[in-house]
């Protein structure tokens, strides 16, 4: 599953693109705590002559491990994530780049934004250290168990 965007072949302007991201693109990162995932990647693409903006909307739910009863739990994501591509061989001073914005920079060469990687970071980071269900909502049964291997 590849997050990829052709951008040598793009036309001036804005473009839109989709992705859907499921449990396989976690696991060709390694997995992680992700155990599944349903996701859509909305990207709209503003390219100029030397910088291109990149607005990313990832929206959807992650499954990892409950921390508490290991049953499934559900994590809804909703994120945002602008940021900008440079190429190598245009000075940032040269245009105007809105600047407190990720930048990803792409030597003069590369005509491909590979967003995998930018997508997995935004997506993990997005997960919470403590990974619990809400009080009272962990698994009965999976909590039965635990206390019995426990005991
Ligand atoms: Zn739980």
């Amino acid at each position: 599953m590849n997050c990829v965007i052709d951008i040598k072949s793009l036309a001036l302007g804005t473009h839109s693109q989709e992705f859907k991201i499921g449990k396989e693109f976690f696991e060709s990162f390694g997995g992680g705590d992700v155990i599944d995932a349903i996701l859509d990647v909305n990207v709209d693409v503003t390219k100029s002559s030397g910088w291109i903006k990149v607005d990313c909307n990832i929206t959807g739910e992650v499954v990892v491990e409950c921390d508490r009863c290991l049953a499934e739990l559900r994590l809804p994501v909703d994120i945002s994530a602008p940021f900008t591509v440079k190429f190598s061989s245009v000075s940032m001073e040269d245009e105007d780049v809105e600047y407190g914005d990720d930048v990803i920079v792409l030597g003069p060469s590369e005509g491909e934004l590979d967003m995998s990687q930018t997508i997995y970071d935004y997506v993990m980071t997005n997960i919470p250290l403590k990974k619990v269900h809400a009080e009272g909502e962990c698994d009965p049964v999976m909590l039965e168990k635990m206390k019995e291997i426990l005991r």
